[in-house]
């Protein structure tokens, strides 16, 4: 089966007209020929419509192909740095073809479509320009899932080739690993599963059972790859997460876990009263600082079963950073 069969079908590509003849984006279009191209003058026009419908969108997505000229920015300090000291994510990627009940993007976009920023030599000067020692690269997508048809995970594993002194985080709910075989194992280039517990995979839509992640992760392992781990968000109860723990302990080479980051589920509070609408069911959420969290009461439980295999300074743990 093509790759290609697994992904939203995309009827509709919308192109800037500036790029119709940049061969990257002409080469995008080629893998899509039943879709139906339309040009545009700017993604904005399509992208941010006023009362957009996400749920009918996100069933349905089109594509968009763009260019913009910022696209690299720093992580903030909310986030999980993994000690880097310049750490910068990538804007490249807008959207994502898998529907995840919990995903912030619905909330902070207003739109279901997908953009991709086709100008990535841009970001990668930004990221030499700025000094960047680590780049999250699938920050507001997933680079990997649409691997098949995008070039972005195979130029961020490109730059991490060339820019051995930069971290490069590539994370992924997908099991499509492809672009990270083509060539020997890159020790600067992390590739990062958001695993949640096999019980809960109606809150990830379209992405793929956490069995064929698991061996994503393995079969990246064997290639020589320590993986990063993200239980995120922590939606489950103590069971079911500690569950989660004991199918990765089966599944992988706990030698070759780089880390694993647990992540209770919180959000900005604008972002959090668009999504919530969306929420394939209520979260009994908490709000303080313009930050909505949802309690997660069990986080030594999940770090002690965590120990059993990994030693303490590999587990992260957001809430502690909050
Ligand atoms: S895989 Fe990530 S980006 Fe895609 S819908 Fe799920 S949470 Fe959002």
């Amino acid at each position: 089966m093509s790759p290609l069969k697994t992904l939203p079908p995309f009827h509709t590509v919308y192109v800037e007209r500036a790029l119709l003849d940049h061969r990257p984006t002409r080469t995008v279009i080629a893998r899509l020929p039943r879709a139906r191209v339309v040009e545009v003058d700017a993604y904005q026009d399509v992208f941010l419509r006023p009362r957009q419908d996400v749920v009918l969108q996100k069933a349905a997505p089109a594509l968009i192909l763009a260019r913009r000229e910022a696209l690299l920015y720093p992580l903030s300090p909310l986030c999980e740095a993994y000690g880097a000291e310049r750490p910068h994510y990538a804007s490249t990627l807008w959207g994502c073809p898998y529907d995840c009940g919990f995903c912030f993007l619905k909330g902070m976009f207003g739109s279901g479509h997908v953009v991709a920023f086709m100008n990535l030599e841009d970001c990668f000067a930004e990221a030499e320009a700025k000094g960047a020692d680590a780049v999250f690269a699938s920050f507001e997508g997933d680079a990997l899932a649409l691997s098949a048809l995008l070039p972005h995970a195979a130029a961020f594993v490109r730059f991490a080739a060339e820019h051995g002194n930069v971290k490069v985080e590539l994370r992924t709910r997908s099991a499509r690993i492809a672009p990270l075989l083509e060539g020997p194992p890159l020790p600067n280039l992390i590739p990062a599963f958001s695993l949640l517990p096999e019980s809960l995979s109606s809150w990830e839509r379209g992405a793929p059972s956490l069995a064929a992640r698991l061996r994503a992760a393995r079969a990246l392992q064997c290639h020589g790859y320590p993986v990063r781990l993200c239980l995120e968000p922590l939606l489950g109860s103590p069971a079911e997460e500690l569950a989660l723990v004991d199918a990765i302990r089966r599944a992988l080479d706990p030698k070759l876990i780089l880390d694993v980051n647990l992540a209770p589920f919180r959000m900005a509070r604008e972002q959090f009263r668009r999504l919530e609408p969306l929420l394939p069911e209520s979260l009994p959420v908490r709000e303080s600082g313009g930050v909505v969290r949802l309690p997660f009461g069990h986080l030594a439980a999940l770090r002690a079963a965590l120990g059993r295999f990994l030693p303490e300074a590999k587990i992260y743990i957001e809430e502690e950073r909050i």
